[in-house]
């Protein structure tokens, strides 16, 4: 992970905590987790179910391995046949042939028979008067970013403003578009209702 990466996610954390609603919603969540059920949580078990699963209590079996495992070499020989296991080409082509091709079409999980059923929205970016809309929508906000800020990247995406499959009538409509890089692309159906508004402000403000 760059730096880069880590603070904008920093940031992001922070935004989220700085947000009353969310901060109460986690502080009730963790509300009696504290302390010793709080660390343990961490391990899986708590002490006591500890004790009985393994009959020895976490530290001693912590103190158990670590003994083990101090000053113990491992042999030439160990070593030297761990290096020679190696597979044959025979089995590895074996097994690549019968993966090849296994879960292709009707094999496989996501297949869908009925092309009939495949919801209109995967078929949209395929359709002309989408894309004429697309690049419209790019070319009157000068191919950037509307909100534009430190946080921008990624590719430039033509944003429906009010939902595609909510609003049939607003699809090809300049004014439901607005410019985003990648990052400020609203993710959630939920932050996309929330924003809505604030977006249909900025396509009306120049820059
Ligand atoms: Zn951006």
């Amino acid at each position: 992970m760059n730096e880069e990466v880590r603070k904008r996610i920093r940031d992001s954390v922070k935004r989220l905590w700085a947000n009353k609603e969310y901060k109460e919603k986690q502080e009730k969540a963790h509300k009696g987790k504290t302390g010793d059920k709080a660390s343990n949580w961490q391990g899986g078990l708590t002490e006591s179910k500890w004790n009985k699963r393994k009959g020895t209590s976490r530290k001693d079996w912590n103190k158990k391995i670590s003994k083990a495992l101090t000053g113990k070499k491992r042999s030439e020989e160990s070593i030297d046949k761990q290096k020679s296991h190696k597979r044959s080409q025979e089995s590895i082509d074996k097994q690549r042939k019968s993966v090849i091709g296994k879960y292709r079409g009707e094999n496989n999980h996501r297949w869908i028979k009925d092309r009939t059923k495949l919801k209109k929205s995967d078929k949209k970016h395929l359709c002309n008067q989408y894309k004429e809309w697309m690049l419209s929508v790019k070319n009157r906000d000068n191919w950037e970013c509307k909100i534009n800020d430190n946080n921008c990247n990624g590719k430039l995406e033509a944003h429906h403003i009010l939902r595609w499959s909510e609003f049939p009538e607003l699809r090809y409509n300049i004014n439901n578009g607005i410019s985003l890089c990648h990052f400020h692309h609203p993710r959630k159906i939920k932050d996309e209702k929330k924003l809505s508004q604030f977006f249909t402000k900025l396509i009306k403000t120049k820059v």
